[in-house]
């Protein structure tokens, strides 16, 4: 991973691509939390239906749906944490991506948007 620090920011065509594709979605500290109230479940049920042990077991991701790579939260098009998307969703592709990122995202580069909206 790595962040740009250049001034190009990539908007995102909601190609869903990086909802599906393998891996963590990493809830940070607070996160959880944070979820369970928006989606109005208690957190031990959030936790228990909804959660997993990260890969490298430092932490929790959101889940799968069943026999698939897709997120657990993605309906459609649309995320259903819209308002509350982890900071692993909303960071990227422009404050982490990985070598060879655009051959899997659809983002299209265009003006930096003013800090409250990236
Ligand atoms: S892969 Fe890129 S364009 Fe597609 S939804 Fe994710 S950020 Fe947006
Ligand atoms: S939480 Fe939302 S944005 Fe993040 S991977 Fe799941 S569906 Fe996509």
């Amino acid at each position: 991973m790595k962040y740009d620090d250049d001034q190009r920011w990539y908007q995102c065509q909601r190609c869903t691509n990086c909802c599906k594709w393998e891996g963590d979605v990493v809830l940070e500290e607070g996160e959880v939390e944070q979820i369970a109230a928006f989606l109005n479940i208690p957190l031990y049920d959030f936790v228990r239906d909804f959660t997993r042990l990260r890969g490298n077991r430092q932490g929790l991701s959101l889940i799968d749906k069943e026999g698939t790579t897709e997120c657990i939260m993605l309906d459609g098009a649309d995320c259903k944490l819209q308002e509350v998307k982890p900071e692993q969703c909303k960071g990227f592709p422009n404050r982490w991506n990985f070598p060879n990122w655009r051959e899997a995202c659809e983002a299209l580069p265009g003006p930096r948007p003013p800090e409250e909206l990236r």
